[in-house]
Order: C-alpha cells, then structure tokens, then sequence
C-alpha cells in the first residue's frame, strides 16, 4: 500500500525495550478496587448501587449520565464498601465519586447479556448499543465513548477503519503486546466495529520499530480480504489520528473537522478486542493492559489489571521503585499527564504507568529563545509555536488564536525539540484552556441573554394583555356611565 509523507515529527529515544519482549501478565485481585464515576470524556456515570450491597462480576454499577458517557461495571464480585470522593488519576489532583469495591475472591459473573450471533449481519444500531452497555471508550488515551464514534456512520460515508497500532509514545509496548498475543480476536473486533461503521476498508497501522507485531497481524489478516496491514515510519506523533489518516490516504484533516469528513475512522487495537468481548460474549470493559516501566520501577511490565487497581498495586507487582521517582506519568512521557501520587486508580484510558528518573525527564531550566526555528519545522500541525508562545507570554492569548493554537494537537514536539528548553506545549494548554473557558462563558452569556429576551418578550405580553383588559374595562365603564348620563336625562325631562 502506497505511503504519503507526513509533515513534521520527531524521533525521540523510543525506550520500549525493557517491555516489549515481555508477555502480558495478570495483576492479581487486589484488596480494593476503585472505580470513579468519570473514566471518559463526557458526563459522569450515575451510580445505581449502595454502599453495602454484595455485586457480581460484571454487573452494571453505574449507568451513563447522558447521551455522550459510559456506564462503569464490577471488574469482579464483592462488597460496595461505599461511595466516596478519592483522588483522581489526573494532575489537578481533585477528587471525585468513586466505587469502592472489596473483592470477595469468587470471580462470580452476573447474568450477561446474550452474544451477538452473526455480527457482520447485526444491525449497526445492535452494534453500537452492544458497545455502549459495556461501557467501552476509546483505550488509546482519548476515552471518547466508542458508540459515539461507531455512529459516526449513520452520518459520514466512511471508507476506512483505520486501526491505531502505531503507539508512538516512548516506553509503551502494552498495544504491540496485544496485536502479538491476540492478534485474531484485534482483528476480529476491528471487522465488528468497521461493519458497524458501514465501512468497508480496515487498514491496520503499525509503526516500523515492532516487526513481530507486523509480522503477526499480517499473518493472522492474511485470509481476511478486508483487511491489510500496512508498516507506517516510525515518528512520532504518528499515533495522532491526524497524522495517520494522512500518511494512509494522503489526505489532510482540515483544521476543527473530523476524519470522517475524509471518509475514515480511527480506533485503537485495544478498543478493538474490547468491542469483540462485548459483542461475541457480552462481557462490558472490566480490564485493561497498562505498560508499568520507567528507569524508577525494579522489573518493569505489561499487566493486565482489573479497572479501579491502585497504581500503587502495579507498582508492587512489578518489583516496587528502585529509587523515588521523579515524576509519575499517567500515559507515555510525550502527551501523558503527571500523576499526583500512586494511591490512583487504573482507569479505562490509562495505557502506562512510567515512574520516571530525573536523567528520563531530563528537566533543564529554561533559556531564552534564540530563534532557531526548530520549533516550526518539526511541528506536524504546520503551526508557528514560537510566535504563539510569544503572544501567550503577552497574555494575548485571541493572537495564539490566530496563529492556530486551537489546532495543537499537544505532541509534545516543539517542547521536546528546542534547544532552548522552553516548555512550549504547557503554553499552548494554557491558551486552549483559557479559550475554551472563554467559549464556555460565551455559550453561558448567550444562553443567558436568549432568557433574557424570552422573559421580557413574556413580560412584554403580560403588559400588552393587562393595558388592553385596562382599556376593555375603561370602555366599559365610559360605556355605562353613557347609558346611566342618558337615562338619568330621559328621567329628568
Ligand atoms: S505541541 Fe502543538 S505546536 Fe508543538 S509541535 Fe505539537 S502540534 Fe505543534
Ligand atoms: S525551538 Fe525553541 S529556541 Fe528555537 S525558535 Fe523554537 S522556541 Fe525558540
């Protein structure tokens, strides 16, 4: 398959070789799972369980808020121990409600629902409301709902299902373990999800640093003539939707639309098995494969770890820390977020845990810019980050604005390529935040003024009525006063 060029990246120190030659393992039970209501982009799950009440594996222990959410399952059978505000697996720190779930040791499975018979013959609409009851969101980082995604489309003509098994982040290996060890069911989940997208194409990309991952998803897509597996560079971010659907079609996503407008959709390997477990036997999203490593942790690994672990029990599990971190990141070190401590739980999105040294961040204080131009060369959105910085540092964040800041996709490329150590990606968070706090306050203002103009537009109305019933009543009374004045004269004469 012919390859087209893809703007910019970089080529960082990958690091995945302490992981990627070891098979994924299962984390034993832990004492407690944790499981907070908000593992997606969207609006939180709404808990239908008490703290008390004995579940079984499986079972529905929060529902969706809302069309855009994902309803959260017991990754086993136990006791609610109660539902508290804990810590949240994100920078910030807060907290928010979380399940609290002591396992009792019997693995014992609620009633599922049944599996989807011939899943290439279903109706899309059984797929997607497969996907959505067992709360599968998109594993890769984005934690999009996945049925949000598979509707896709009922609106776009889609071509392509592109699967993301690029995994370009350094030191993660846990998406190239999955596509080596179950390579069939990936695929297998891939074909589902692209029938249910009406697409008729499934392109699997592979970075070019995972030859056994290539090698065996070719293989086992060999028979399968819907499929092709195709050997993408690796430079990162390749990972990036944006990117990939470019380096596969040639085709560029135009800023603030979707790849779907290109025909194509991106899903990642592990949202794929996901959805076959959910489809062929019914069983909801209850564990995910997370890359434990970092130069801070003693046997670093791919585990396997029930939703709602501690990161604290991974840790454990793969021999402790050698030396105190210098950083805990929650994802790869290009795009993950720092994570306020290890008494954090594994989440849907979580795909790495990296305990971090102080030579692995290589933290330098930052000099002044020397205009090297770097920055612009290598950014893969075709962005000026050096110009946005300075308007961001003036506080002008409408000027980043116009130089495009909205469509950073945040690699992380421009940060970790100046020579300068400017931390450029925190300045273009910052300005997509603020902008979108600002769009927020807009949409608030505007909902405002729109009662506004309703209540007085009512008021308005209610004055009218009550002048015209005040005129109605005057006339009547000029009226009677006639007939009275004219019979008191008839009277009179
Ligand atoms: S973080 Fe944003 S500005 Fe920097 S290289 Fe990536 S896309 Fe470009
Ligand atoms: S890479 Fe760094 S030093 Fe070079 S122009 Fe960009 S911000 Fe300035």
């Amino acid at each position: 398959m012919k390859l087209f060029p893809v703007r910019g990246g970089v080529h960082p120190d990958y690091r995945k070789e302490r992981t990627a030659e070891a098979a994924i393992v299962a984390l034993p039970l832990p004492k407690a799972l944790y499981l907070p209501l908000q593992q997606h982009i969207g609006a939180p799950a709404e808990a239908v369980v008490e703290a008390g009440q004995r579940v079984l594996k499986g079972q529905l222990l929060a529902l969706a808020g809302g069309p855009v959410s994902a309803p959260v399952h017991a990754p086993t059978s136990g006791l609610v121990a109660a539902i508290a505000t804990m810590t949240a697996p994100h920078p910030s720190g807060l907290a928010q409600p979380t399940i609290i779930l002591e396992p009792d040791g019997r693995e014992e499975w609620a009633a599922l629902p049944p599996p989807i018979p011939d899943p290439f013959a279903a109706d899309p609409a059984v797929i997607r409301a497969r996907v959505a009851d067992c709360g599968i969101v998109g594993m890769g980082g984005a934690t999009f709902p996945s049925a949000v995604k598979l509707a896709l489309g009922t609106e776009h003509k889609l071509d392509i299902l592109l699967l993301n098994g690029a995994e370009c982040e350094p030191y993660l290996t846990c998406d190239d373990r999955l596509m080596r060890e179950r390579a069939e069911a990936v695929l297998d989940g891939a074909r589902i999800m692209a029938h249910a997208l009406g697409a008729a194409r499934v392109v699997v990309a592979i970075e070019a640093n995972k030859p056994q991952a290539l090698e065996i998803m070719a293989r086992a897509a060999a028979a399968l003539a819907d499929v092709t597996v195709v050997k993408v560079p690796a430079q990162y971010p390749m990972g990036s939707e944006r990117h990939l659907v470019q380096a596969i079609t040639g085709r560029e996503t135009p800023a603030r639309k979707l790849t779907a407008d290109l025909g194509v959709v991106v899903h990642n390997v592990a949202t794929a098995q996901a959805v076959r477990e959910a489809v062929r036997f019914g069983r909801p999203l209850l564990s995910r494969v997370v890359t434990v490593s970092g130069g801070a942790v003693a046997h670093p690994a791919n585990v396997e770890a029930p939703l709602g672990a501690l990161v604290s029990d991974l840790v454990d599990f793969c021999g402790g820390l050698t030396t105190p971190p210098r950083q805990v990141v929650n994802g790869g070190p290009m795009m993950g977020q720092p994570l306020p401590s290890l008494a954090v739980p594994v989440v849907k999105g979580m795909s790495g845990i990296l305990a971090l040294t102080a030579a692995e961040t290589n933290e330098q204080p930052s000099e002044p810019c020397i205009r090297c131009g770097t920055c612009v060369t290598i950014c893969p959105c075709g962005l000026v980050p050096v110009e946005m910085a300075a308007f961001i540092r003036k506080e002008d964040i409408d000027g980043a604005a116009r130089l495009g800041v909205q469509d950073c996709v945040s690699c992380g490329s421009c940060s970790y390529i100046c020579p300068a150590h400017i931390p450029l990606v925190h300045f273009f968070n910052y300005a997509k935040g603020r902008l979108a706090e600002k769009a927020r306050e807009a949409r608030r203002t505007d909902r405002v003024r729109q009662l506004v103009e309703v209540h007085n537009t009512r008021l308005d109305k209610l004055a009218a009525a009550r002048a015209a019933q005040a005129a109605a009543v005057e006339a009547a009374r000029a009226e009677a006063a006639k007939a009275t004045g004219a019979t008191g004269q008839g009277g009179a004469s």
